[in-house]
């Protein structure tokens, strides 16, 4: 039995994965056993629940032809690849034409290869002149790569996961790793065990997840008091003399403001704040301060906040100060969500950046790329595009005359759902582009493309330590799907871009693409198709070298070791915020914040892993935890049914009383959209708000109040 070596496609720890068919009666009913592959350096043969079972729904509700339709209230009618490509190259060229082309929008998805997003780059932001391409990860993590840009000069994470097993401190801070990053967890779950008492492991949420019952320190914040906690550390830091006063005067700016301000966060003051005790507090500042190593995790608990940006910042701020940065276990680990969501960074992949890290506002940035596809100067808008939730103000102001989605289901996913309807319902031209079929986004798409999906396409996806994967196709490609890139390489052409759109092969796009990463933090120029398949995964940066088999060991695997920053003077740069609190903050009326996230075994939507039974066992249906004594309040028990509401909208949810969480707080899971339960849409309840810097909603806490039904 041969077996393939690939990527998990769920979510950013980048899981190695070894696929083997067992029985092959035909295309549509295909059987893989599937198992971690234990030479894959980031995961080392461990895969979780969602990797193991991924292929149970790979034949599984698959878009097979192209469709088309007039308008949403047609059935849909299959038309051959030539009539939708036509369709869609003509609706291009007219809105180009009459509404320029900030008209045209794209909205891709961390689902997609580098090809994928290399190409749709190329097309939007090259060929097109609109930076119009945004992608689902504005919704995951665009906070944590604004603070990389602002604090370190560029994007890109700085650590890697040995550093799980080297730190001497843990702090983690908005993320439940354990149900959302699970092999990243185990890893450090393992060590933690193994050094009992000699490494701390702290975690910060306002519920205590599954990641919190293994710390030694849990701090129960209130939601959004993260940047006064992380500024009382700070306070605690300096008044104890736990910094590092040579690495700050030789590798930052900014100290002396910074310290001024984190100088008004007296512990005392912190504590009442954040609904913890000083006792509390100055633990966690001990650990981090005395500790030789101290390795922080974050993920959307950060960056979900209007203050995105600001609290990720906040966090490197302690790092900054103590000189845990550059060196084995220490450093700012933002975790990305999706398999390729570096990927997608790393290729240009939202509204304000460029392949290779570069910035669109960047002149020199914008030459560099326009050269390099070989488009006449100025092809490139100064511009930045519309990002995810402005795309849904363009849409329902009427400006965005074609509006074409990628692997993403944004009638479930983006904020203020009844809100993203009403705007997807006013879109006079959308295009879907999905492996699957049905889902929620479908009802307001006017043509369907089908997609090949992992495992169908060969490409490339970056894990969220920068471990670069090649991931091959195994299995024929279901009905008439195409891989996302050739088809935007063949409107590209159908547009007149012969020339931009003349590679063959994904090879040979990857090959350009590592082209324009040249010289920058992210260097891909020593990666290939070819060189990965043979060598297997090899993290970034990796710069061509004259001897292949001695590359992948050249390189640190950490960035900044040499604590030198990619900025104009080469200091990383302190930051002063305080803490604005939440855009809702919860009122007589609306008294609970609401909070919402994943659970262990379904991925985002469910496109997947709603149609795979293990997992649906796992989690049959949505729920909402709600702290015993709110629950005696309003006379609830578990299992009684309430309706859940805020000032957009309603969901319909079955009670979880757990101490779990903190008083005040609710949460129910992101995963139900209208496919798969009556009214339990988690973001007919969230707001629209964005970190005025990411531009990333603050999906996380809304103000909502609890009926009883
Ligand atoms: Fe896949 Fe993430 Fe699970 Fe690894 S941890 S197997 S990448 S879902």
């Amino acid at each position: 039995m041969t077996s393939t070596k690939t990527l998990c496609p769920y979510c950013g720890v980048g899981c190695g994965l070894e696929v083997a068919p067992v029985s092959k009666p035909d295309a549509a009913t295909e059987n893989y056993l599937v198992k971690g592959d234990r030479a894959h350096p980031s995961s080392q043969g461990m895969v979780c629940v969602k990797g193991a079972t991924i292929a149970d729904a790979i034949h599984k509700n698959r878009l097979l032809y192209p469709m088309v339709r007039d308008s949403l209230d047609e059935p849909f009618r299959r038309v051959s690849w030539d009539e939708a490509l036509d369709a869609i190259a003509h609706r291009i060229r007219h809105v180009v034409d009459t509404q320029g082309p900030e008209a045209v929008c794209m909205y891709g998805s961390g689902q997609l290869q580098t090809e994928d997003y290399y190409t749709a780059q190329k097309l939007l932001k090259g060929c097109l002149g609109t930076n119009n391409f945004d992608a689902n990860s504005r919704l995951c993590m665009s906070s944590a790569v604004a603070a990389y840009i602002q604090s370190f000069g560029s994007d890109g994470p700085p650590t890697c996961y040995d550093d799980l097993e080297q730190t001497d401190c843990a702090f983690l801070i908005g993320t439940n790793t354990a149900e959302c990053h699970p092999i990243v967890f185990n890893r450090l779950r393992k060590y933690h065990r193994k050094k009992k008492g000699k490494v701390k492991l702290i975690v910060v949420d306002p519920r205590r997840t599954e990641t919190a019952k293994d710390a030694d320190l849990h701090l129960a914040i209130r939601p959004s008091t993260d940047i006064t906690l992380m500024n009382g550390i700070a306070h605690i830091l300096l008044r104890k003399g736990w910094i590092d006063p040579l690495f700050i005067e030789e590798a930052t700016q900014g100290f002396t403001p910074y310290a001024a301000v984190v100088d008004h966060y007296p512990p005392e003051k912190v504590a009442e704040v954040c609904g913890i005790t000083v006792a509390e507090l100055e633990q966690a500042a001990r650990w981090w301060g005395r500790s030789k190593s101290v390795l922080s995790l974050w993920s959307m608990g950060i960056n979900q906040s209007a203050e995105g940006t600001a609290k990720a910042r906040t966090l490197i701020n302690l790092h900054l100060m103590s000189g845990q940065i550059g060196r084995p276990g220490a450093g700012p680990f933002s975790l990305t969500g999706q398999p390729n969501a570096m990927g997608g960074r790393e290729a240009g992949g939202l509204a304000h950046i460029l392949p290779g890290y570069r910035l669109v506002k960047n002149p020199e940035h914008r030459q560099a790329v326009e050269t390099a596809w070989e488009l006449p100067p100025g092809s490139i808008s100064p511009t930045p595009g519309l990002a995810a939730w402005d795309m849904m103000v363009g849409l329902e102001q009427g400006a965005v005359g074609v509006f074409w989605v990628a692997a993403t289901n944004p009638a479930v996913s983006m904020p203020d759902i009844e809100r993203t309807k009403a705007a997807l319902r006013r879109s006079p031209f959308t295009i879907l582009q999905d492996a699957y079929y049905p889902t929620e986004t479908a009802e307001y798409a006017h043509v369907l493309l089908p997609a090949a999906q992992w495992g169908e396409k060969s490409g490339i996806m970056t894990n969220s330590e920068r471990t670069v994967t090649y991931c091959p196709a195994f299995r024929d490609r279901p009905g008439e799907a195409r891989a996302d890139w050739e088809i935007f390489a063949e409107v590209g052409r159908r547009l007149g871009f012969a020339k931009q759109f003349a590679c063959q092969t994904s090879a040979e796009v990857y090959a350009e693409f590592v082209q324009l990463t040249a010289g920058r933090v992210c260097d891909m120029t020593g990666l290939s198709h070819q060189r990965l398949a043979d060598e297997g995964p090899i993290q970034w940066p990796c710069p061509q070298v004259e001897t292949p088999d001695t590359a992948s060991t050249k390189h640190d695997k950490r960035l900044y070791t040499d604590f030198r920053f990619p900025t104009p003077n080469g200091r990383a740069q302190f930051a002063t915020f305080h803490e604005q609190g939440l855009t809702e903050p919860p009122d007589p009326e609306f008294p609970f914040v609401l909070t919402n996230g994943r659970l262990y075994g379904h991925w985002h939507t469910q496109s997947r892993t709603g149609r795979i039974d293990k997992i649906r066992k796992m989690h049959p249906e949505p729920l909402l935890e709600m702290h015993p004594i709110d629950a005696q309040h309003l006379k609830l028990q578990s299992g009684d049914w309430v309706e859940v509401r805020s000032r957009r909208g309603q969901a319909r949810l079955k009670v979880v009383v757990t101490q779990y969480i903190r008083r005040g707080v609710l949460f129910i899971p992101m995963h139900w959209g209208a496919l798969w339960a009556d009214a339990a849409e988690c973001n007919a309840l969230t707001h629209s708000a964005v970190c005025p810097i990411s531009l990333q909603p603050e999906l996380k806490a809304s103000a909502v109040t609890v009926v009883p039904i």
